[in-house]
């Protein structure tokens, strides 16, 4: 049986982890922003402008993974209030304490993942 508490602790910490990474991204995309305002220069006859073309997209494609693990973890918080954290919102069955461990906000057992 799954610890609600420790699920949400663990859920709470994974959240405060990801929320500074997504503010760490962003002051990164505006610094990338800036830079790419200041050199004034186009891009695709400016090696230095496709560099920070390509890390624009890099912190974007990041920034983007953290949102949608910010929401999974709101999901899985709001699963914990309802009592039904653990179980999969597929089959209903449990889901494998190792595969929770590895992912506190997994809302599918393995099976329905795959
Ligand atoms: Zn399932």
């Amino acid at each position: 049986m799954v610890d609600l508490a420790v699920a949400r602790k663990r859920l709470l910490e994974q959240q405060r982890e990801t929320l500074s990474s997504i503010s760490d991204l962003g002051g990164n995309i505006d610094a990338i922003v800036s830079a790419r305002q200041d050199s004034n220069n186009d891009d695709e006859h400016d090696p230095e402008g496709a560099t920070l073309a390509f890390e624009r997209s890099q912190s974007d494609a990041l920034l983007r993974q953290a949102e949608q693990r910010l929401q999974d973890i709101d999901a899985a918080l709001s699963r914990v209030k309802r009592r039904t954290y653990g179980m999969c919102v597929v089959c209903g069955k449990p889901i494998a304490a190792a595969r929770l461990a590895a992912r506190p906000y997994a809302s599918t057992c393995i099976a329905c993942a795959g």
